[in-house]
Protein backbone atom coordinates (compact mmCIF):
# COMPACT_ATOMS: atom_id res chain seq x y z
CA UNK A 1 0.00 0.00 0.00
CA UNK A 2 2.94 2.28 0.66
CA UNK A 3 4.54 2.98 -2.61
CA UNK A 4 8.21 3.42 -2.95
CA UNK A 5 8.78 6.38 -2.92
CA UNK A 6 11.66 6.49 -5.68
CA UNK A 7 9.71 6.69 -8.50
CA UNK A 8 7.85 9.91 -7.87
CA UNK A 9 9.79 13.56 -9.07
CA UNK A 10 10.80 15.89 -6.70
CA UNK A 11 11.37 19.56 -7.04
CA UNK A 12 15.23 20.12 -6.07
CA UNK A 13 14.88 23.89 -7.22
CA UNK A 14 12.38 26.04 -6.17
CA UNK A 15 12.00 29.30 -8.47
CA UNK A 16 11.08 26.32 -11.34
CA UNK A 17 7.73 24.83 -10.81
CA UNK A 18 7.79 21.17 -11.48
CA UNK A 19 4.95 19.59 -13.98
CA UNK A 20 3.24 18.27 -11.09
CA UNK A 21 3.57 21.74 -9.90
CA UNK A 22 2.04 23.54 -12.94
CA UNK A 23 -0.86 20.56 -12.72
CA UNK A 24 -1.55 21.42 -9.07
CA UNK A 25 -1.82 25.05 -9.38
CA UNK A 26 -4.66 24.44 -12.57
CA UNK A 27 -6.45 22.46 -10.13
CA UNK A 28 -6.50 24.96 -7.63
CA UNK A 29 -7.96 27.22 -9.89
CA UNK A 30 -10.77 25.28 -10.35
CA UNK A 31 -11.35 24.35 -6.69
CA UNK A 32 -10.89 28.24 -5.75
CA UNK A 33 -14.09 29.02 -7.79
CA UNK A 34 -15.42 25.82 -5.85
CA UNK A 35 -15.21 25.92 -2.15
CA UNK A 36 -16.02 29.01 0.11
CA UNK A 37 -12.30 30.78 0.57
CA UNK A 38 -11.55 29.63 4.48
CA UNK A 39 -12.19 26.60 2.99
CA UNK A 40 -9.82 27.00 0.42
CA UNK A 41 -7.02 28.26 2.58
CA UNK A 42 -7.80 25.80 5.21
CA UNK A 43 -7.48 22.54 3.56
CA UNK A 44 -5.94 23.39 0.12
CA UNK A 45 -3.17 26.11 0.18
CA UNK A 46 -1.23 23.49 2.32
CA UNK A 47 -0.95 21.29 -0.54
CA UNK A 48 2.00 20.24 -2.30
CA UNK A 49 2.24 18.75 -5.39
CA UNK A 50 5.29 16.33 -5.06
CA UNK A 51 5.16 13.67 -7.73
CA UNK A 52 3.60 12.81 -11.48
CA UNK A 53 4.15 9.37 -12.65
CA UNK A 54 1.86 7.70 -14.58
CA UNK A 55 -0.93 10.45 -14.80
CA UNK A 56 -1.02 10.05 -10.93
CA UNK A 57 -0.09 13.22 -9.08
CA UNK A 58 0.87 13.31 -5.68
CA UNK A 59 -0.22 15.60 -3.49
CA UNK A 60 1.32 16.22 -0.05
CA UNK A 61 -0.47 16.57 3.36
CA UNK A 62 0.65 17.99 6.34
CA UNK A 63 -1.07 15.17 8.19
CA UNK A 64 -2.98 12.18 8.52
CA UNK A 65 -6.17 14.13 9.88
CA UNK A 66 -5.59 16.24 6.94
CA UNK A 67 -5.33 13.39 4.67
CA UNK A 68 -8.54 11.69 5.82
CA UNK A 69 -10.39 15.44 6.07
CA UNK A 70 -10.31 15.81 2.61
CA UNK A 71 -11.07 12.59 2.00
CA UNK A 72 -14.11 12.20 3.67
CA UNK A 73 -15.16 16.26 2.41
CA UNK A 74 -13.42 17.20 -0.77
CA UNK A 75 -13.03 13.60 -2.03
CA UNK A 76 -15.67 14.20 -5.16
CA UNK A 77 -14.36 18.09 -6.16
CA UNK A 78 -10.82 16.23 -6.19
CA UNK A 79 -11.48 13.56 -8.35
CA UNK A 80 -13.82 15.71 -10.66
CA UNK A 81 -10.63 18.56 -10.86
CA UNK A 82 -7.93 15.85 -11.36
CA UNK A 83 -9.95 14.87 -13.88
CA UNK A 84 -10.64 17.93 -15.79
CA UNK A 85 -6.80 18.77 -15.39
CA UNK A 86 -4.68 15.24 -15.96
CA UNK A 87 -7.55 13.65 -18.26
CA UNK A 88 -9.66 10.68 -17.10
CA UNK A 89 -6.81 8.36 -16.81
CA UNK A 90 -5.74 10.81 -13.67
CA UNK A 91 -5.28 9.86 -10.36
CA UNK A 92 -4.18 11.00 -7.26
CA UNK A 93 -2.02 9.60 -4.33
CA UNK A 94 -1.06 11.56 -0.88
CA UNK A 95 1.71 11.37 0.72
CA UNK A 96 1.03 12.17 4.30
CA UNK A 97 3.61 13.91 6.51
CA UNK A 98 3.75 11.81 9.95
CA UNK A 99 3.31 13.96 12.75
CA UNK A 100 5.07 11.98 14.85
CA UNK A 101 8.56 11.96 13.00
CA UNK A 102 11.42 13.64 15.05
CA UNK A 103 12.79 14.86 12.04
CA UNK A 104 11.67 18.10 10.98
CA UNK A 105 13.69 19.08 8.11
CA UNK A 106 13.32 15.32 6.26
CA UNK A 107 9.88 14.05 7.59
CA UNK A 108 8.47 10.72 7.43
CA UNK A 109 5.85 10.09 4.78
CA UNK A 110 3.99 7.23 3.84
CA UNK A 111 2.38 7.46 0.17
CA UNK A 112 -1.29 6.32 -0.11
CA UNK A 113 -3.81 6.09 -3.14
CA UNK A 114 -6.79 8.51 -3.23
CA UNK A 115 -10.10 7.22 -2.35
CA UNK A 116 -10.34 5.41 -6.43
CA UNK A 117 -9.13 2.47 -3.62
CA UNK A 118 -10.89 2.29 -0.65
CA UNK A 119 -9.07 0.15 1.73
CA UNK A 120 -10.52 -2.55 4.42
CA UNK A 121 -11.28 -1.07 7.56
CA UNK A 122 -9.89 -3.64 10.28
CA UNK A 123 -9.81 -3.74 14.20
CA UNK A 124 -6.19 -4.23 14.20
CA UNK A 125 -5.91 -1.05 12.53
CA UNK A 126 -8.00 0.99 15.33
CA UNK A 127 -6.13 3.70 17.14
CA UNK A 128 -6.55 3.82 20.64
CA UNK A 129 -7.59 7.42 21.59
CA UNK A 130 -6.06 7.68 25.15
CA UNK A 131 -2.85 7.50 23.01
CA UNK A 132 -0.14 9.31 25.57
CA UNK A 133 1.08 12.05 23.39
CA UNK A 134 4.60 11.86 25.56
CA UNK A 135 5.51 8.66 23.48
CA UNK A 136 7.25 9.59 20.32
CA UNK A 137 6.25 6.56 18.62
CA UNK A 138 2.69 7.49 18.88
CA UNK A 139 0.69 9.51 16.41
CA UNK A 140 0.57 12.91 17.54
CA UNK A 141 -3.45 13.42 16.99
CA UNK A 142 -5.71 10.79 17.57
CA UNK A 143 -7.35 11.46 14.51
CA UNK A 144 -6.93 9.11 11.62
CA UNK A 145 -5.46 5.84 10.51
CA UNK A 146 -3.31 5.73 7.20
CA UNK A 147 -4.90 3.23 4.53
CA UNK A 148 -8.70 3.48 5.80
CA UNK A 149 -11.21 6.01 3.68
CA UNK A 150 -13.29 6.41 6.71
CA UNK A 151 -11.72 7.60 9.74
CA UNK A 152 -11.83 4.25 12.13
CA UNK A 153 -11.27 4.78 16.13
CA UNK A 154 -11.32 2.68 18.76
CA UNK A 155 -15.00 2.83 19.59
CA UNK A 156 -13.51 2.27 23.70
CA UNK A 157 -16.38 0.21 24.89
CA UNK A 158 -16.22 -2.73 27.11
CA UNK A 159 -17.66 -5.97 25.30
CA UNK A 160 -18.99 -7.18 28.58
CA UNK A 161 -21.24 -4.45 28.85
CA UNK A 162 -24.43 -5.72 26.65
CA UNK A 163 -28.62 -5.67 26.62
CA UNK A 164 -28.35 -9.97 27.43
CA UNK A 165 -27.06 -9.27 30.81
CA UNK A 166 -28.89 -6.34 31.14
CA UNK A 167 -31.17 -6.79 33.58
CA UNK A 168 -34.80 -5.42 32.80
CA UNK A 169 -36.75 -3.70 35.67
CA UNK A 170 -39.21 -1.50 37.03
CA UNK A 171 -36.20 1.11 37.28
CA UNK A 172 -34.65 1.56 34.12
CA UNK A 173 -37.55 0.16 31.77
CA UNK A 174 -37.54 3.41 29.74
CA UNK A 175 -34.23 3.80 29.60
CA UNK A 176 -33.32 0.67 28.45
CA UNK A 177 -35.93 0.22 25.54
CA UNK A 178 -35.38 3.45 24.39
CA UNK A 179 -31.49 2.44 24.41
CA UNK A 180 -32.54 -0.30 22.20
CA UNK A 181 -34.63 1.98 19.91
CA UNK A 182 -31.72 3.65 19.46
CA UNK A 183 -29.17 1.07 18.84
CA UNK A 184 -31.45 -0.37 16.04
CA UNK A 185 -32.03 2.92 14.62
CA UNK A 186 -29.08 5.54 15.83
CA UNK A 187 -29.47 9.00 14.77
CA UNK A 188 -33.19 8.30 12.96
CA UNK A 189 -35.49 8.33 15.68
CA UNK A 190 -36.90 11.04 18.22
CA UNK A 191 -34.37 10.43 20.61
CA UNK A 192 -31.82 12.10 19.99
CA UNK A 193 -30.05 12.94 22.11
CA UNK A 194 -31.02 9.97 24.32
CA UNK A 195 -30.04 11.29 28.41
CA UNK A 196 -29.73 8.63 30.69
CA UNK A 197 -29.52 9.87 34.67
CA UNK A 198 -29.69 8.51 37.68
CA UNK A 199 -27.80 7.67 41.07
CA UNK A 200 -24.20 5.64 41.01
CA UNK A 201 -23.73 1.80 40.24
CA UNK A 202 -27.25 1.40 39.40
CA UNK A 203 -26.64 0.81 35.43
CA UNK A 204 -25.62 3.87 33.72
CA UNK A 205 -22.70 3.10 32.23
CA UNK A 206 -23.32 -0.56 31.41
CA UNK A 207 -26.96 0.66 29.37
CA UNK A 208 -25.17 3.55 27.35
CA UNK A 209 -21.79 0.76 26.60
CA UNK A 210 -24.54 -1.67 26.15
CA UNK A 211 -26.09 0.66 23.16
CA UNK A 212 -22.90 1.11 21.59
CA UNK A 213 -21.91 -2.45 21.20
CA UNK A 214 -25.39 -3.28 19.66
CA UNK A 215 -25.03 -0.37 16.87
CA UNK A 216 -21.52 -2.28 16.20
CA UNK A 217 -23.31 -4.98 15.88
CA UNK A 218 -26.09 -4.01 14.06
CA UNK A 219 -24.20 -1.02 12.04
CA UNK A 220 -20.68 -2.17 11.41
CA UNK A 221 -20.27 0.89 9.35
CA UNK A 222 -20.68 3.14 11.80
CA UNK A 223 -18.02 5.36 13.78
CA UNK A 224 -19.03 4.83 17.30
CA UNK A 225 -17.12 5.85 20.48
CA UNK A 226 -17.58 6.11 23.84
CA UNK A 227 -15.84 8.54 26.07
CA UNK A 228 -16.22 9.75 29.80
CA UNK A 229 -16.82 13.15 29.92
CA UNK A 230 -13.39 13.52 32.36
CA UNK A 231 -11.36 12.59 29.43
CA UNK A 232 -13.13 14.26 27.01
CA UNK A 233 -12.39 17.39 29.49
CA UNK A 234 -8.35 16.11 29.67
CA UNK A 235 -8.22 15.87 26.14
CA UNK A 236 -9.52 19.37 25.63
CA UNK A 237 -7.24 20.95 28.00
CA UNK A 238 -4.14 19.29 26.44
CA UNK A 239 -5.47 19.99 22.79
CA UNK A 240 -5.75 23.41 24.00
CA UNK A 241 -2.70 23.58 25.15
CA UNK A 242 -0.91 22.59 21.81
CA UNK A 243 -3.60 25.15 19.48
CA UNK A 244 -5.01 22.27 17.98
CA UNK A 245 -8.47 22.83 19.22
CA UNK A 246 -10.06 22.68 15.75
CA UNK A 247 -8.69 19.14 15.10
CA UNK A 248 -10.28 18.05 18.39
CA UNK A 249 -13.50 19.76 17.29
CA UNK A 250 -13.38 18.12 13.50
CA UNK A 251 -11.90 14.70 14.99
CA UNK A 252 -15.45 14.48 17.72
CA UNK A 253 -17.65 15.95 14.72
CA UNK A 254 -16.45 12.66 12.04
CA UNK A 255 -18.57 10.33 14.65
CA UNK A 256 -21.64 8.42 14.25
CA UNK A 257 -22.73 7.77 17.90
CA UNK A 258 -20.95 9.52 20.48
CA UNK A 259 -21.60 8.00 23.72
CA UNK A 260 -20.55 10.81 26.44
CA UNK A 261 -20.47 9.57 29.85
CA UNK A 262 -21.12 11.13 33.38
CA UNK A 263 -21.28 15.24 31.70
CA UNK A 264 -22.16 16.48 35.52
CA UNK A 265 -18.55 16.95 35.14
CA UNK A 266 -18.91 19.55 32.79
CA UNK A 267 -20.54 22.20 35.07
CA UNK A 268 -17.14 23.22 36.53
CA UNK A 269 -15.94 23.23 32.81
CA UNK A 270 -17.10 26.29 30.87
CA UNK A 271 -14.95 26.06 28.35
CA UNK A 272 -15.33 22.06 27.45
CA UNK A 273 -19.15 23.17 27.14
CA UNK A 274 -18.49 25.35 24.55
CA UNK A 275 -16.61 22.70 22.37
CA UNK A 276 -19.20 20.29 23.17
CA UNK A 277 -21.75 22.38 22.00
CA UNK A 278 -20.19 23.01 18.60
CA UNK A 279 -19.54 19.45 18.33
CA UNK A 280 -22.97 18.54 19.80
CA UNK A 281 -24.68 21.14 16.95
CA UNK A 282 -22.50 19.46 14.20
CA UNK A 283 -23.78 15.95 15.21
CA UNK A 284 -27.23 16.81 15.77
CA UNK A 285 -27.70 18.92 12.37
CA UNK A 286 -25.83 15.68 10.16
CA UNK A 287 -28.38 13.03 11.78
CA UNK A 288 -25.63 11.84 13.68
CA UNK A 289 -26.73 9.97 17.53
CA UNK A 290 -25.66 11.39 20.42
CA UNK A 291 -26.03 9.50 23.77
CA UNK A 292 -25.10 11.28 27.64
CA UNK A 293 -25.55 10.20 31.09
CA UNK A 294 -26.02 11.78 34.27
CA UNK A 295 -25.64 11.45 37.81
CA UNK A 296 -28.74 14.48 38.22
CA UNK A 297 -31.35 15.09 36.25
CA UNK A 298 -30.14 17.75 33.21
CA UNK A 299 -32.88 20.07 34.79
CA UNK A 300 -30.83 19.89 38.05
CA UNK A 301 -27.42 20.70 36.59
CA UNK A 302 -26.58 24.04 37.71
CA UNK A 303 -23.75 25.13 35.94
CA UNK A 304 -24.44 23.63 32.52
CA UNK A 305 -25.13 26.62 30.02
CA UNK A 306 -29.02 26.86 29.35
CA UNK A 307 -28.55 26.27 25.44
CA UNK A 308 -26.83 22.73 26.14
CA UNK A 309 -29.82 22.52 28.64
CA UNK A 310 -32.27 23.12 26.15
CA UNK A 311 -30.84 20.97 23.27
CA UNK A 312 -31.00 18.05 25.84
CA UNK A 313 -34.55 18.41 26.17
CA UNK A 314 -34.86 17.79 22.29
CA UNK A 315 -34.39 13.81 22.61
CA UNK A 316 -35.38 11.94 25.69
CA UNK A 317 -34.37 12.23 29.27
CA UNK A 318 -35.21 8.49 30.97
CA UNK A 319 -34.03 8.27 34.40
CA UNK A 320 -33.13 5.27 35.68
CA UNK A 321 -34.49 4.12 39.63
CA UNK A 322 -32.18 2.60 42.23
CA UNK A 323 -32.81 -1.25 41.20
CA UNK A 324 -35.82 -2.92 43.35
CA UNK A 325 -35.91 -6.13 44.82
CA UNK A 326 -37.14 -8.05 41.80
CA UNK A 327 -34.28 -6.84 39.78
CA UNK A 328 -31.77 -7.09 42.41
CA UNK A 329 -32.64 -10.62 42.84
CA UNK A 330 -32.75 -10.79 38.79
CA UNK A 331 -29.10 -8.69 38.38
CA UNK A 332 -27.05 -11.34 41.01
CA UNK A 333 -28.73 -14.39 39.22
CA UNK A 334 -27.34 -12.54 36.11
CA UNK A 335 -23.98 -12.18 37.02
CA UNK A 336 -23.49 -15.66 39.17
CA UNK A 337 -23.89 -17.13 36.07
CA UNK A 338 -21.53 -14.85 34.47
CA UNK A 339 -19.13 -16.13 37.44
CA UNK A 340 -20.07 -19.80 37.25
CA UNK A 341 -21.34 -19.70 40.81
CA UNK A 342 -24.54 -21.80 42.13
CA UNK A 343 -26.26 -20.88 44.95
CA UNK A 344 -29.51 -21.40 46.37
CA UNK A 345 -32.58 -19.37 45.78
CA UNK A 346 -32.97 -18.49 49.44
CA UNK A 347 -29.77 -16.97 49.79
CA UNK A 348 -30.05 -15.31 46.49
CA UNK A 349 -33.10 -13.43 48.01
CA UNK A 350 -31.42 -12.86 51.60
CA UNK A 351 -28.71 -10.96 49.59
CA UNK A 352 -30.93 -8.99 47.40
CA UNK A 353 -33.21 -8.25 50.46
CA UNK A 354 -30.34 -6.85 52.00
CA UNK A 355 -27.84 -5.04 50.26
CA UNK A 356 -30.66 -2.29 49.32
CA UNK A 357 -28.32 0.76 47.74
CA UNK A 358 -26.72 0.05 44.27
CA UNK A 359 -25.85 -2.70 41.93
CA UNK A 360 -22.01 -2.58 42.50
CA UNK A 361 -22.55 -3.23 46.27
CA UNK A 362 -24.92 -6.38 45.03
CA UNK A 363 -22.12 -7.43 43.20
CA UNK A 364 -19.15 -6.63 46.07
CA UNK A 365 -21.31 -9.12 48.23
CA UNK A 366 -21.77 -11.73 45.96
CA UNK A 367 -17.82 -12.14 45.22
CA UNK A 368 -17.23 -11.81 49.28
CA UNK A 369 -19.70 -14.71 49.45
CA UNK A 370 -17.91 -16.28 46.93
CA UNK A 371 -14.16 -15.71 48.25
CA UNK A 372 -15.45 -17.14 51.57
CA UNK A 373 -16.79 -20.13 50.05
CA UNK A 374 -13.64 -21.03 48.49
CA UNK A 375 -11.20 -19.67 51.30
CA UNK A 376 -13.36 -22.05 53.99
CA UNK A 377 -14.25 -24.70 51.11
CA UNK A 378 -17.61 -24.46 52.21
CA UNK A 379 -20.92 -24.11 50.63
CA UNK A 380 -22.46 -21.15 49.95
CA UNK A 381 -25.64 -21.47 52.58
CA UNK A 382 -27.86 -19.28 54.22
CA UNK A 383 -25.48 -19.08 57.33
CA UNK A 384 -22.37 -18.17 55.48
CA UNK A 385 -24.25 -15.42 53.75
CA UNK A 386 -25.86 -14.23 56.86
CA UNK A 387 -22.22 -13.70 58.30
CA UNK A 388 -20.69 -12.25 55.09
CA UNK A 389 -23.46 -9.67 55.28
CA UNK A 390 -23.22 -8.79 58.96
CA UNK A 391 -19.62 -7.71 57.40
CA UNK A 392 -21.26 -5.34 55.12
CA UNK A 393 -23.86 -4.22 57.49
CA UNK A 394 -21.46 -3.46 59.96
CA UNK A 395 -18.89 -1.87 57.05
CA UNK A 396 -22.30 0.44 57.13
CA UNK A 397 -22.70 1.07 60.57
CA UNK A 398 -18.71 1.75 60.55
CA UNK A 399 -19.07 4.36 57.77
CA UNK A 400 -17.30 7.74 57.83
CA UNK A 401 -19.74 10.24 58.62
CA UNK A 402 -19.56 13.60 57.25
CA UNK A 403 -19.03 15.09 60.66
CA UNK A 404 -16.62 12.97 61.10
CA UNK A 405 -14.53 13.56 58.18
CA UNK A 406 -14.62 17.28 59.28
CA UNK A 407 -13.33 16.72 62.44
CA UNK A 408 -10.44 14.72 61.55
CA UNK A 409 -9.59 17.90 59.08
CA UNK A 410 -10.24 20.99 61.49
CA UNK A 411 -7.91 18.64 63.76
CA UNK A 412 -4.96 18.41 60.90
CA UNK A 413 -5.46 22.03 59.70
CA UNK A 414 -6.40 23.43 62.63
CA UNK A 415 -8.86 25.33 61.90
CA UNK A 416 -12.19 25.21 64.47
CA UNK A 417 -15.22 23.64 63.88
CA UNK A 418 -17.33 26.67 63.62
CA UNK A 419 -15.04 28.28 60.64
CA UNK A 420 -15.78 25.58 58.64
CA UNK A 421 -19.32 25.58 58.42
CA UNK A 422 -19.06 29.19 57.30
CA UNK A 423 -18.80 30.25 53.90
CA UNK A 424 -15.68 32.22 54.39
CA UNK A 425 -13.35 32.99 51.82
CA UNK A 426 -10.14 32.50 54.43
CA UNK A 427 -7.40 30.54 52.33
CA UNK A 428 -7.20 28.27 55.73
CA UNK A 429 -10.85 27.64 56.01
CA UNK A 430 -10.77 27.31 52.35
CA UNK A 431 -8.33 24.98 51.91
CA UNK A 432 -9.95 22.10 54.57
CA UNK A 433 -13.32 22.89 52.80
CA UNK A 434 -12.07 21.70 50.12
CA UNK A 435 -9.73 18.73 51.46
CA UNK A 436 -13.21 17.93 53.51
CA UNK A 437 -15.30 17.57 50.49
CA UNK A 438 -13.06 15.96 48.78
CA UNK A 439 -12.85 12.69 51.34
CA UNK A 440 -16.25 12.86 52.18
CA UNK A 441 -16.92 12.23 48.48
CA UNK A 442 -14.22 9.78 47.94
CA UNK A 443 -15.82 7.85 51.75
CA UNK A 444 -19.75 8.31 52.09
CA UNK A 445 -22.17 7.92 50.22
CA UNK A 446 -23.68 11.04 50.46
CA UNK A 447 -24.80 13.10 48.00
CA UNK A 448 -22.91 16.29 46.56
CA UNK A 449 -26.31 18.35 47.56
CA UNK A 450 -25.89 16.69 50.96
CA UNK A 451 -21.72 17.15 51.15
CA UNK A 452 -22.11 20.92 49.82
CA UNK A 453 -25.31 21.09 52.84
CA UNK A 454 -22.99 19.90 55.40
CA UNK A 455 -20.67 23.41 55.13
CA UNK A 456 -23.26 25.93 55.19
CA UNK A 457 -25.04 25.30 51.87
CA UNK A 458 -22.51 25.43 49.08
CA UNK A 459 -24.35 24.01 46.04
CA UNK A 460 -22.80 20.46 44.42
CA UNK A 461 -21.05 22.13 41.50
CA UNK A 462 -18.75 23.81 44.41
CA UNK A 463 -18.18 20.33 45.91
CA UNK A 464 -16.90 18.86 42.75
CA UNK A 465 -15.20 21.44 41.95
CA UNK A 466 -13.67 21.31 45.19
CA UNK A 467 -12.84 17.66 44.67
CA UNK A 468 -11.43 18.47 41.36
CA UNK A 469 -9.44 21.30 42.84
CA UNK A 470 -7.39 18.67 45.53
CA UNK A 471 -7.19 16.38 42.72
CA UNK A 472 -5.10 18.92 40.34
CA UNK A 473 -3.29 19.70 43.50
CA UNK A 474 -2.09 16.24 44.34
CA UNK A 475 -0.70 16.39 40.93
CA UNK A 476 1.09 19.06 40.99
CA UNK A 477 2.34 19.79 44.84
CA UNK A 478 3.76 17.04 46.01
CA UNK A 479 3.68 18.53 49.74
CA UNK A 480 0.29 19.00 49.50
CA UNK A 481 -0.18 15.35 48.20
CA UNK A 482 1.78 13.96 50.72
CA UNK A 483 -0.90 15.66 53.69
CA UNK A 484 -3.61 14.50 51.67
CA UNK A 485 -2.29 10.81 51.92
CA UNK A 486 -1.79 11.64 55.48
CA UNK A 487 -5.33 12.53 56.22
CA UNK A 488 -6.49 9.63 54.30
CA UNK A 489 -4.66 7.08 56.49
CA UNK A 490 -6.21 9.05 59.67
CA UNK A 491 -9.99 8.72 58.17
CA UNK A 492 -9.44 5.15 57.29
CA UNK A 493 -8.15 4.28 60.94
CA UNK A 494 -11.10 6.11 62.12
CA UNK A 495 -13.54 3.83 60.45
CA UNK A 496 -11.42 0.65 60.91
P1 LIG B 1 -23.40 3.74 36.89
O1 LIG B 1 -22.71 4.05 35.60
O2 LIG B 1 -24.83 4.17 36.91
O3 LIG B 1 -22.65 4.23 38.08
P2 LIG B 1 -22.75 1.02 36.18
O4 LIG B 1 -23.38 0.95 34.84
O5 LIG B 1 -21.29 1.19 36.23
O6 LIG B 1 -23.44 2.16 37.05
O7 LIG B 1 -23.20 -0.26 37.02
C1 LIG B 1 -22.50 -0.74 38.11
C2 LIG B 1 -22.43 -2.25 38.04
O8 LIG B 1 -23.71 -2.79 38.17
C3 LIG B 1 -21.89 -2.74 36.72
O9 LIG B 1 -21.05 -3.83 36.95
C4 LIG B 1 -23.14 -3.19 35.97
O10 LIG B 1 -22.85 -4.28 35.13
C5 LIG B 1 -24.05 -3.60 37.07
N1 LIG B 1 -25.46 -3.33 36.74
C6 LIG B 1 -26.14 -2.19 36.95
N2 LIG B 1 -27.41 -2.29 36.54
C7 LIG B 1 -27.53 -3.54 36.03
C8 LIG B 1 -28.61 -4.26 35.44
N3 LIG B 1 -29.82 -3.71 35.28
N4 LIG B 1 -28.36 -5.52 35.03
C9 LIG B 1 -27.16 -6.08 35.20
N5 LIG B 1 -26.11 -5.47 35.76
C10 LIG B 1 -26.28 -4.21 36.17
MG1 LIG C 1 -20.98 5.16 35.24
Amino acid sequence: MFENMDKHLYNTNTNVLTEAEQLWEKCLNIIKDNVAYSTYQTWFVPIKAVGLNDNVITLQVPSQFFYEWLEEHYVELLGKTIKRVLGRVGRLEYRIMMESSSNKHNPATMNISGSAYPKQSKDSNFIDISLKRSDPHDIKTPYAIPGLKRVQIDPQLNSNYVFDNYVEGDCNRVARSAGIHVAQKPGATSFNPLVVYGGVGWGKTHLVQAIGNDVRRLHPNKSVLYVSAEKFINQFIDHSKNNEVNDFIHFYQLIDVLIMDDIHLFVTAPKTQDVFFAIFNHLHQSGKQIILTSDTAPRDLEGMQERLLSRFRWGLNADIQAPDFDTRKAILQVKMRQEGLEISDEVVRYVAYNIQSNVRELEGALIALYAQATLNKKEIDIDLAKRVMKNFVKTAAREMTIENIQKLVCDYYHVSYDRLLTKTRKRDVVLARQITMYFAKKFTKQSLKTIGDHFGGFDHTTVIHSCQTVENLMETDMEYKENIIEIQQKVQLASA
